[in-house]
């Protein structure tokens, strides 16, 4: 069950980096990619992979208000592990930038914007107080290449779902 509550600190810290829609998109879809992937219980499930376009749905709300947005969550039963800021290992990372980057394209936001998102992030490192997502997801050069590699995929699999980017 979502905590509402886990949202809004979320989107409190978040929300200069996210900048706009697509980039909360962007850091909600890397967030259910973990919670999707079973991160936290450190394995992985295959066939989740097969629920992308539901979780695209759900994305696709992330401006909607928290009761709508917990509503949604709760119809495609996603945990209570979105939102909240657990440090994950690099293979983790790197899948849920994987699967982040498919999910915000699939509901309609052209992954670019999550490059810029992780580039204002790292950005951001440097100075005060910076949101919780700094400390444990660190922002770097290796991961904005990473994820600008990853671009043409995210787009492919978006296109399987009739979205398509200019
Ligand atoms: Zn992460």
């Amino acid at each position: 069950m979502l905590k509402t509550s886990q949202l809004i600190v979320f989107y409190t810290g978040i929300l200069p980096i996210c900048k706009d829609d697509a980039g909360i998109a962007a850091v909600m879809g890397h967030e259910v990619a973990h919670a999707l992937a079973n991160h936290g219980q450190q394995r992985m499930s295959a066939g989740m992979l097969q629920q992308l376009g539901q979780v695209g749905a759900a994305v696709a709300v992330g401006n909607q208000d928290p009761q709508t947005q917990q509503m949604v969550m709760q119809a495609y039963g996603i945990g209570s592990q979105v939102g909240v800021m657990l440090p994950f290992s690099r293979k983790h990372e790197s899948e849920a930038d994987m699967i982040g980057l498919t999910l915000m394209a699939i509901a309609g936001y052209n992954p670019e914007n999550a490059v810029a998102v992780w580039e204002r992030m790292s950005a951001q490192s440097g100075g005060q107080a910076p949101p919780e997502i700094l400390s444990t997801h660190p922002s770097n050069q290796t991961r904005i290449d990473h994820l600008k590699s990853l671009l043409p995929q995210a787009k492919a699999e978006a296109a399987k779902f009739g979205v398509t980017f200019k």
